[in-house]
């Protein structure tokens, strides 16, 4: 009896034990672990409002172009068939996957046409966009993935692509009760206003675990016998992809916190709710009671519930996207019009990881192989990596070759 009922539970998630997001659990394990990053956070934080403020006189406007984010969804199964689809199947379908960009698409457009308390007023069209530019599938025999170690066991099985190009999503079976997570963005690592603020490995790490993670039965809209009946409609991956360009939850991570957006409210906790009326829910933060924004995509409420993103929210993505290295050089990627393969490297000498900014037209895949001063092969064929680990390298002359189908750029660098 007490087997079976151990089974029973192992299987049925219900959907009140679920937890939409890791991101703060996991943020917290490393801030304390490393309490260096918490005065890196600050600097960070300094950053985008210095950027927002500065700004604020010519916020870009609807009718202005859109940013359209190139996304590489890393699938992370375990059916040593590769059969694709099906029930219980986390190897998901590519139709489940476009469901997803669909999503993603409708809720940062704010067209997905369904409309919680707050109407058109405060829920904008945050001028970005997603396009599905590859799909990579990975078997592995590891059932499942704890949120504190998931991210690097992910990039080891399915390296991301260039994380200064992509945004990666990887898609795994999670082994607790939450749907998901996202790295936050990277301000101040190679921003010239706050030097000497490199934390060692944590930082080294951060452009390979780059993305967001996603459980599968969560991914996509409607996974039909898979997700749950209040977290069904892709949003969880909505919610992490605004971690990815640096939103925090409305509540600040703490009771009655910030999250540095002042159209939101400030709202006493999460909405743990799993009410599919969408309830409203009141905090008096700051003295009277008011209503939280439960609507907001940065809260935990059901998919169906929520269907807001703000002009606050929509201006420090944007602002992310200009002040953080990497997604800056993502959207001026997207910019780019040169005909011909581009390669930058840096630090040249270089300890540790060598970092890569590649263009290629059209954004056509290319390959990596790093070979020494004999000629040796040190690296081959690393599919779209820009991130290159040369810790093992002994001090001396290496050269990095990239090739596209058409062309081929070499460049020399120096390891100390
Ligand atoms: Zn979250």
């Amino acid at each position: 009896m007490l087997l079976m009922l151990a089974i029973t539970a192992n299987a049925q998630r219900s959907d009140s034990d679920l937890k939409r997001c890791a991101t703060a659990e996991l943020d917290s394990i490393r801030t304390g672990q490393n309490p260096e990053l918490l005065l890196r956070r600050q600097k960070a934080e300094e950053v985008i409002q210095e950027h927002i403020h500065r700004h604020n006189a010519r916020i870009r406007t609807s009718a202005e172009a859109v940013i359209t984010i190139p996304v590489v969804v890393h699938i992370v199964h375990n059916r040593s068939d590769n059969r694709i689809g099906g029930l219980g199947n986390s190897n998901i379908s590519e139709e489940q996957i476009q469901s997803q960009i669909d999503v993603l698409n409708e809720d940062y457009s704010n067209t997905s046409g369904r409309k919680g308390f707050y109407t058109d007023s405060l829920s904008v069209d945050t001028g970005i966009r997603f396009r599905l530019a590859g799909i990579v599938r990975n078997s592995t025999r590891q059932e499942n993935f704890d949120y504190r170690t998931a991210d690097k066991q992910l990039a080891a099985l399915s390296p991301p692509w260039a994380t200064n190009r992509y945004l990666n999503i990887w898609v795994c079976n999670f082994s607790s009760e939450y749907l998901g997570m996202a790295q936050m963005p990277s301000i101040a690592e190679a921003n010239g206003s706050t030097p000497g603020l490199r934390v060692g490995d944590e930082e080294d790490s951060d452009p390979l675990t780059d993305g967001a993670i996603i459980d599968w039965r969560y991914f996509g809209r409607d996974l039909s016998g898979e997700t749950s009946g209040i977290y069904n409609l892709g949003r969880t991956t909505t919610h992490e992809v605004g971690h990815w360009l640096g939103l925090l939850h409305i509540w600040g991570n703490r009771t009655c916190g910030t999250d540095y957006c002042d159209d939101t409210p400030r709202a006493r906790d999460r909405n743990l709710s799993t009410d599919l009326n969408c309830e409203a829910k009141y905090s008096n933060c700051d003295g009277p009671l008011s209503r939280d924004m439960i609507e907001n995509y940065m809260d935990y409420s059901p998919d169906a519930c929520m269907s807001v993103f703000t002009n606050d929210q929509k201006n420090r993505m944007h602002a992310v996207l200009a002040v953080s290295p990497r997604r800056a050089q993502l959207v001026e990627h997207i910019g780019r019009s040169e005909s011909n393969l581009v390669v930058d490297l840096y630090p040249n000498p270089v300890e540790g990881y060598l970092n890569t900014n590649i263009y290629s037209p059209g954004y056509a895949g290319f390959e990596i192989s790093v070979f020494n001063n004999s000629g040796v092969e040190m690296l081959k064929g690393a599919y779209n990596q820009t991130y290159i680990n040369v810790k093992n390298f002994p001090a001396g002359v290496y050269f990095l070759k990239v090739t596209t189908d058409k062309e081929t750029v070499t460049k020399r660098f120096l390891v100390r």
